[in-house]
């Protein structure tokens, strides 16, 4: 983060500062330009240009990849699902929209921290063979250590007592498609997002690694909210298994992997009612998981703590 607030302070953010606070007995000595009387370091400017560097990136990437998931990947004949709300699309597309800016700025202590250098991210070129060793494995640290924050979170939040405050709104979506990928309260986006920043705090990781590997897991999130199944993987957290999550409920909380499902006893593997698409699209399957759903959201609007 601290590499891209660098290019994007020398394109963007010193001119518009300077327009904005110009600073009337500096200028730069490079080009003669007018500089700003808000200085690179100072900690509020810092702050500012991080939210609006997240919350930016955020919104391109969330609509640029849903978009390109949505018209390229996505079965649209899941919109004839019965639990398929009416203007579905635009009511996850505002959600998501208004989450991402409240979520920035929840994790925007933890994204600052980053770029004032108190996480444990580095920088700098690999020297020695042990160096790249180091680079290459922290690829599957991260990917375990975060796929299992986010399991315990996960189901944390289903709990009767918090589902109701922090998660419920993400399962408004029953039939999800690639843009309820983001549609949740910021609160329960924040806490998911949680165990990157611990890892990033506690793990040393290459900075460019840790900023792919973010990227990569706003894709992740998409793509298992695509409805397109094709991977029949019991290792991997397909979109086939974050579909039976959003369907049945309680089963498969994982990010990448089943491994916490397993170990934790709620791994539901998906059948030919995700795999096959002909008996997916029929609607005596669909009437049947409208008619499980409805028996589930009963029971659980029967819980007096909900
Ligand atoms: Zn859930
Ligand atoms: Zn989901």
């Amino acid at each position: 983060m601290d590499t891209v607030l660098h290019y994007t302070d020398q394109y963007v953010f010193d001119s518009v500062y300077a327009k904005i606070w110009p600073s009337y007995t500096a200028v730069n000595n490079a080009t003669g330009a007018i500089v700003s009387s808000w200085p690179r370091d100072d900690f509020w400017r810092i702050n500012t240009s991080v939210f609006a560097i997240t919350c930016i990136f955020g919104w391109a990437l969330y609509l640029i990849t849903a978009t390109l998931s949505y018209y390229i990947v996505f079965d649209h004949d899941y919109m004839k699902h019965p639990k398929f709300l009416k203007n579905q699309v635009r009511m996850e597309i505002e959600c998501a929209l208004s989450a991402i800016p409240w979520m920035t700025l929840l994790t925007l202590p933890l994204f600052t921290g980053e770029v004032l250098g108190k996480s444990m991210l580095y920088g700098g070129m690999p020297q020695t063979v042990g160096d790249w060793v180091y680079l290459v494995a922290s690829v599957p640290a991260f990917l375990l250590f975060t796929d299992c924050g986010i399991y315990w979170f996960h189901r944390w939040m289903h709990h009767p007592k918090v589902y109701k405050y922090l998660h419920k709104l993400h399962h408004k979506w029953v039939i999800p498609t690639p843009f309820a990928s983001h549609a949740f309260n910021p609160c329960d986006g924040f806490i998911q997002s949680l165990p990157y920043h611990i890892y990033a705090y506690m793990v040393p990781m290459h900075k460019y690694l840790y900023l792919g590997m973010f990227s990569f897991v706003n894709f992740w999130t998409v793509m298992i909210h695509d409805g397109e199944f094709i991977s029949h993987s019991s290792i991997i957290n397909t979109s086939a298994h974050h579909f039976v999550h959003h369907v049945y409920f309680n089963y498969n909380y994982g990010q990448y992997f089943t491994l916490w499902d397993i170990l934790g006893n709620s791994h539901r593997q998906p059948n030919n009612e995700q795999y096959d698409k002909e008996l997916r699209d029929d609607h005596k399957t669909m009437a049947r998981q409208a008619h499980d759903v409805n028996k589930i959201e009963g029971a659980l609007n029967k819980t007096k703590t909900l």
